[in-house]
């Protein structure tokens, strides 16, 4: 086992993590600790080297600081990477290795999964850490996260849709979805519940199927992008929205549960002037960390997920109406937020 620290400017403790025997390379990223102990999940995916890995790592980590802050729970933000590798299948030794790695970090840093991760990876890490959350078993296991993210993604495209086309109902709306996955398919049935035309894109045959079988319309990946439609729900991958895709947008809003759909934060500027009203990623896909943070605390009472994610819809509400008041694109809005409540949690842990 091998640790190497990584000096950032930006976070607190980056690592590069290597096991020769199970073949694992992973990068932990605590991004900021003010507020708690890093949360956030253990991504597996096959990246174009370690540059673009500790890039995801690093973003997916401060977004998660963003997350917490503005959901109300007492953590900070953290990600794990696995760089996926065909010499090197994922087996239980490589998740019991990472579990390893995850307990040098006493807690600093607590795991959980995310894409390319199932709970049976998880519970090889928990054999080795106490330090992970979203297990299936367990007094106080939270399970898939996905049904909470895609209803608070859902809650808040209806706030989102009253202010932009004067009315909360998604009936006659035509929204495009990007990946129909664990969050994607969830979602498309409450879209489709809600009376909304449901024009979707995945590439995984039985992801399309389960979707035509709810109604959904399905276009090739890459048309999904460009489809006229009155809302754009990317649940994939990030870095979807970038300067040559907003080119080509034909919808009035984008709201989905892709973390960092923005590839560079100049984006939501140039979509406010354009008039398409972008809805924070980190702020609408909360409800997956809120479901975690519940089992993190050990908190027992199931309504107490319930009752944070809609605080975090309501606060939502606020953010877009203020935004819309200020002329100003609601992620401007949310980061000032973020960077109240990080400025206000450090003055309290630094008092005397
Ligand atoms: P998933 O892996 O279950 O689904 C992703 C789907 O997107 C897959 O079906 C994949 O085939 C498809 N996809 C990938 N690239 C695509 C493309 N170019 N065009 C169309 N489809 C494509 O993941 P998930 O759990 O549903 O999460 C989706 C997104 O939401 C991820 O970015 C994840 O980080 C984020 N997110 C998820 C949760 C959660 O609770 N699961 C919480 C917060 C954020």
């Amino acid at each position: 086992m091998h640790i190497e620290k990584i000096t950032t400017g930006t976070h607190e403790e980056v690592l590069f993590c290597t096991d020769e025997r199970s073949g694992l390379r992973a990068i932990i990223a605590v991004h900021d600790t003010t507020l708690g102990p890093a949360l956030g999940g253990c991504r597996y995916w096959r990246y174009d080297g370690v540059e673009d890995a500790l890039a995801d790592a690093m973003r997916l980590s401060a977004g998660m600081t963003a997350k917490a802050a503005l959901a109300g729970v007492p953590f900070g933000g953290g990600k794990a990477v696995i760089m996926a590798d065909p010499q090197h299948e994922k087996t239980p030794a490589m998740m019991r290795a990472f579990g390893r790695f995850i307990e040098t970090l006493n807690g600093r840093y607590i795991t959980g999964e995310d894409v390319g991760v199932s709970p049976a990876d998880m519970a090889h890490v928990a054999e080795e850490t106490t330090h992970v959350a979203g297990l299936t078993t367990g007094r106080f296991a939270s399970g898939d996260p996905s049904p909470i993210t895609a209803e608070g993604v859902f809650r808040c495209m209806k706030l989102a849709a009253a202010q932009v086309f004067g009315s909360d109902s998604l009936r006659g709306r035509i929204v495009a979805l990007q990946g129909l996955g664990h969050v994607g398919l969830s979602l498309a049935g409450k879209m489709r519940a809600d009376g909304a035309q449901v024009v979707a894109a995945d590439m995984n045959p039985k992801a399309v199927d389960a979707a035509r079988d709810l109604g959904v319309q399905i276009v090739a990946p890459d048309r999904i992008l460009t489809q006229e439609a009155d809302i754009l729900a990317p649940c994939a991958l990030g870095g979807v929205i970038d300067h040559d895709s907003i080119a080509g947008l034909r919808v009035r809003m984008i709201c989905g549960a892709a973390n960092n759909q923005l590839a560079t934060p100049d984006c939501a500027q140039e979509l406010h002037r354009r008039g398409i009203l972008y809805c924070p990623d980190y702020v609408v896909n909360a409800g997956g960390l809120i479901n975690i943070a519940r089992e993190a605390l050990q908190i027992g009472d199931a309504d107490w997920a319930s009752d944070k994610l809609e605080a975090a819809v309501a606060n939502f509400g606020e953010l877009i109406a203020w935004a819309a008041k200020d002329r100003r694109p609601p992620l401007e809005e949310a980061d000032a937020m973020v960077q109240k409540i990080l400025q206000d949690g450090w003055r309290q842990s630094h008092a005397m």
